[in-house]
C-alpha cells in the first residue's frame, strides 16, 4: 500500500515549490485503490508558525484540488501532538547506545577543530554521560562505509559516513530536531515514499540512519529539483512570486496551475503539455521526473492559462470571473453593474483575457460612471490634428435616429465619417475608442459601443471634446 506524505511547516505563504511537491505525492497516493496522501503539518518551530499559515496551506490545497473529504485524504495531523513519541524515541536511541548525551558547546567544538567544515568531532562518544541540563543527545554515526540513498528521481546517491557528523536529534531542553521529528513520524505513519524538494537530500543518510536505528527499512526517497527563475536563480520569496496565492489572485484557475506545475521537472513523455488532471495523475511516475532544475515560465503558466479559460463555457466563465466583479474588487459603483450587460460582453473577453483579474480592466468602461483616463491612450489617441474633427463628427453622425444602433451599422457609419475626414477605419476609431473606454486597446469596438448604448457614447464623445 502506497502511503505518501505532504509535511510542511506553517511558517510562510504557501510555495509555489511545495504546490508541486504536493501534487506529485497526491498523483501517487490516488494510484492505487488504498493509496494514502497524509498531511502533517510540522508545527513544532513555535517560534515561527501561525495559525494563518496552516489555514492557508489547508485552503491552498483546497484549491489544487487536495481536498480533505477525498478517500485517499488523510489528516491533517500536526506534528506537534506527537512531541511525547519524539522524546520516547530520543530516549530509546539513548537507551539502545545508537546515540549519547553531549555536553560541548559549540564553541568548544570549534576549538578542537582545524577545520570548521568537518563538524562535531565525537568528543562525548564514549564519556557515559547521563542525561542532564546541557545536554543534547547525538546520534552515533557509523566510522566506516557509507550510506547509499536509492533515489527514485536522482539515482543512487552516496555518502561516506565518515563525512557526516554524530548529528544532533534532540536538544539540551529534550526537544528533538526536525531530523528525529520527522522520521518518528514518518514511521509511526506508515509513510512508503517521501517525495520532496532537494533541498532535504543532503538529511536524507541521516534520516536513513534513523530509519535503520528505528529497525524500519527506509521509504522510496524522491528529491525533486529546484524550481529556477528566468535567470536560473532558486525560486526566492524575496525576489520572485512565489506564493500559490498571488496567482489565485491574479486569476490564474487552479486547473491551470494544477497542469502547469505538474510539468514542473515531470512530462507525460511525449509532446502533451495541456491535459486534464485525471491524465496526469493516471501517468505520473515520479522516476520519471527530471533530476535538472525546472524553469517556472510565467509566460508559459499564462498561456496555459489563456487556453483553459477559452475551454470554458461562456457560462462557466462568467461563473468565475464573479470573484473579481465584487464591490471589493471592482472598480465601479456597485449599482452600475447590469448582468446581462455583462454577460453580453463576456464571450468577447473571454478569448482576450489570460488570468481571469483583466476582465476588469476589458469591461470598466461599460460599469463605471466615466471611463478610466488612461494618459498614455489618450496622448496617442487624441492628437489635435485629427481628434476634435473626429469626435465632433462622430457625435453629429451617431444622434441620426436612423442609424441602427447595432455594431455592423455603427462600423459604416464610423468609416463613412473617417473617410469624409480622410482617415482609414483604424485611425479614424481611435479618439473614439479612448473617449468611449479610456484606453486605446480592448474589446471589439462597435460591439462595446452596441453594449454601451447610444446616449452613453455620446455623452462621453462630447466629455472627451471638452
Ligand atoms: N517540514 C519540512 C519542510 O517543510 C518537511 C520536509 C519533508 O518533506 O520531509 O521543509
Amino acid at each position: 500500500v502506497t502511503r505518501t506524505r505532504f509535511a510542511p511547516s506553517p511558517t510562510g505563504m504557501f510555495h509555489v515549490g511545495s504546490a508541486r511537491s504536493a501534487l506529485f505525492n497526491w498523483a501517487l497516493a490516488r494510484q492505487s485503490a488504498d493509496g494514502r496522501f497524509v498531511l502533517r503539518v510540522e508545527d513544532t518551530d513555535a517560534a515561527r508558525n501561525k495559525p494563518e499559515w496552516t489555514e492557508g496551506i489547508i485552503s491552498a490545497l483546497e484549491w489544487l484540488g487536495i481536498h480533505k473529504e477525498d478517500p485517499h485524504f488523510e489528516g491533517p495531523y500536526f506534528q506537534s501532538d506527537y512531541a511525547g513519541k519524539h522524546r520516547e524515541t530520543a530516549e530509546r536511541l539513548a537507551e539502545e547506545g545508537r546515540a549519547y548525551y553531549c555536553d560541548c558547546t559549540r564553541e568548544m567544538v570549534r576549538q578542537r577543530r582545524d577545520n570548521p567544515h568537518l563538524g562535531y568531532d565525537g568528543f562525548c562518544r564514549d564519556r557515559g554521560l547521563e542525561p542532564g541540563p546541557g545536554r543534547a543527545l547525538r546520534f552515533r554515526v557509523p566510522d566506516d562505509g557509507s550510506t547509499v540513498v536509492a533515489d527514485q528521481i536522482r539515482g543512487r546517491v552516496e555518502f561516506d559516513n565518515a563525512t557526516i557528523e554524530d548529528f544532533v536529534v534532540a536538544r539540551a531542553d529534550g526537544s528533538p530536531l526536525f531530523a528525529l521529528a520527522n522520521v518518528v513520524d514518518d514511521v509511526e505513519m506508515g509513510i512508503t515514499h517521501v517525495i520532496r524538494g532537494e533541498e532535504h537530500l543532503s538529511n536524507t543518510p541521516k534520516q536513513q540512519l534513523l530509519w535503520r536505528a528505528l529497525g524500519q527499512d527506509p521509504p522510496v526517497w524522491a528529491h525533486l529539483p529546484v524550481i529556477v527563475n528566468e535567470k536560473r536563480q532558486k525560486l526566492s520569496k524575496r525576489r520572485d512570486k512565489v506564493a500559490l496565492e498571488t496567482y489565485q489572485d491574479e486569476g490564474f484557475l487552479p486547473e491551470a496551475m494544477v497542469n502547469y506545475l505538474m510539468l514542473l521537472g515531470w512530462a507525460p513523455g511525449d509532446d502533451r503539455e495541456i491535459m486534464p488532471w485525471s491524465q496526469m495523475e493516471r501517468l505520473f511516475r515520479v522516476s520519471d521526473v527530471n533530476s535538472s532544475s525546472a524553469f517556472f515560465d510565467e509566460q508559459k503558466l499564462r498561456a496555459f492559462n489563456g487556453e483553459y479559460i477559452r475551454a470554458l463555457s461562456v457560462d462557466e466563465f462568467v461563473e468565475r470571473c464573479r470573484p473579481w466583479l465584487t464591490p471589493e474588487r471592482a472598480p465601479w459603483p456597485e449599482k452600475n453593474f447590469d448582468e446581462e450587460v455583462f454577460a453580453a460582453i463576456a464571450p468577447l473577453a473571454q478569448t482576450r483575457v489570460a488570468v481571469l483579474s483583466e476582465i476588469v480592466g476589458n469591461v470598466d468602461f461599460l460599469f463605471l460612471d466615466e471611463p478610466v483616463e488612461d494618459e498614455r491612450s489618450w496622448a496617442k489617441a487624441m492628437k489635435p490634428e485629427v481628434a476634435p474633427a473626429m469626435l465632433t463628427a462622430a457625435l453629429e453622425r451617431f444622434a441620426d435616429p436612423d442609424l441602427a444602433w447595432e455594431a455592423t451599422s455603427l462600423k459604416s457609419a464610423l468609416e463613412e465619417v473617417g473617410q469624409a475626414q480622410g482617415l482609414k477605419l483604424g485611425k479614424a476609431q481611435a479618439p473614439v475608442r479612448v473617449a468611449v473606454t479610456g484606453r486605446t486597446v480592448g474589446l471589439p469596438l462597435f460591439e462595446s459601443l452596441e453594449l454601451l448604448g447610444r446616449e452613453p457614447v455620446r455623452e462621453r464623445l462630447r466629455a472627451a471634446l471638452t
